[in-house]
């Protein structure tokens, strides 16, 4: 954990934040119900960017319900670390291996009848009962089985359950446009759940958990909480729908900063170009600032002359190309080895990952997910330090 001296670029990760966001979410949706859904922290792809396993204990010690993960190798690594609690795992292609995820307690996800059977043959081999979550497409067109497959996986689920093989422990799907809360995609979606919902009792199945919320939906739409909420994106203190509502009026914490030291400073004059191709020319004498990140360390491409950071709390446009390593930014007070924070809380006047989206025409999710790969990740406000 400990950082190395006067590193030149850094993710700092805050873990106190991810606890905060956690009871935070936790909160928002049990708001006004007896019954309050569980909580599942999502923490797929290193956790958006911000440390899979880090963020993992602080998202349990905070009371998440449950884990969520994209892919085989991040389960096991869950495994691995000593996580013992609830973990779903949802995707994996024809001809995997599930011995490994059914031996670790993993719950693993069927999107069809041929994937069923891949669990089962899985299962059988190992002599253990797999857990088993059925996953529907409502609408999203992606993951799951469509309608007419349903009743199928469905029967043959309900099957290997009485033999013995699985317990069906889910029942689930995932919405398309809850970030537009007013899309009529997100009722059709919602009425055909409660239709596979009804189709799957009416079989015989009673699982532990129904779900189709993500962040989005949880927040915005809480008739799409149903038992348990996978929530990714909210609790790296982002909001999913930054347009609906920020992360400030849904009370979340940005737990990444990204920052580093100024290398360089120089005076231009005017007709002076900047980086690659020169697309950005200094009408007149400014001061320009060397930042040592670039596309290398996931800063996207498409910042180029239009993001903004902040040093010494004073904010300066990126001018001209963002390279591999390096990227400038016009910095009218700056010094070499000033901080330079590219976004992150705003506790120190720069932007949030949520601006940055804007600037580069993408998602808060990509421009956080990006991060880390390079630059040192540094973990702050773990209660064990
Ligand atoms: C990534 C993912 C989530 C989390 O989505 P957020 O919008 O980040 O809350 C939930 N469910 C599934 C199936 C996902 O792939």
């Amino acid at each position: 954990m400990a950082s190395p001296p006067s590193p030149h670029a850094e993710v700092v990760v805050d873990l106190g934040a991810i606890r905060h966001n956690v009871a935070r979410l936790r909160e928002l949706v049990s708001e006004g119900v007896a019954d309050a859904p569980r909580v599942m922290v999502v923490v797929k792809a290193d956790a958006y960017g911000h440390g899979m396993l880090p963020v993992a204990r602080a998202a349990r010690a905070a009371g998440a319900d449950w884990l969520g993960v994209a892919t085989g190798a991040e389960a096991l690594a869950l495994r691995e670390s000593g996580d013992t609690g609830p973990l779903l795992c949802w995707l994996a292609a024809p001809g995997a291996d599930f011995t490994p995820l059914i031996d670790a307690d993993v719950d693993v996800a069927a999107y069809s009848v041929a994937q069923l059977d891949e669990i089962l043959r899985d299962a059988r081999s190992l002599g253990r009962r797999a857990r088993v979550q059925l996953k529907f497409d409502t609408g999203l067109s992606r993951g799951g089985a469509p309608r007419a497959e349903w009743p199928a996986l469905v029967a043959a689920a309900r099957a290997a359950e009485e033999s013995g093989t699985i317990r069906v422990t889910g029942l689930w799907s995932h919405l398309a446009c809850s970030d537009e809360p007013d899309h009529p995609a997100n009722k059709a979606q919602l009425t055909a759940f409660d239709d596979a919902l009804a189709l799957a009792a009416t079989a015989g199945l009673d699982p532990e958990v129904r779900h189709l919320a993500n962040s989005a939906g949880a927040l915005l739409l809480p008739e799409t909480r149903f038992d348990l909420v996978r929530t990714g994106i909210a609790v790296y203190g982002l909001s999913p729908a930054p347009d609906v509502r920020t992360a400030d009026q849904l009370g979340l914490e940005p737990a990444m900063t990204v920052r580093g030291s100024v290398v360089l400073t120089k005076e231009l004059a005017a007709g002076d170009g900047v980086s690659y191709g020169h697309t950005f020319v200094a009408d007149g004498p400014m001061r320009v600032a060397l930042v040592p990140m670039g596309y290398g360390d996931g800063i996207p491409r498409a910042a180029s002359s239009t993001a903004e950071v902040a040093i010494g709390g004073v904010r300066g446009r990126v001018l001209g190309r963002v390279c591999m390593d390096q990227l400038v930014v016009e910095a009218p007070t700056a010094a070499a080895g000033d901080r330079v924070v590219l976004f992150g809380p705003g506790a120190d006047g720069e932007p949030s990952a949520t601006d940055w989206a804007r600037w580069c025409d993408t998602i808060n999710y990509e421009i956080v997910t990006r991060m880390g790969g390079r630059q040192t990740r540094v973990w702050v406000g773990d209660e064990a330090t």
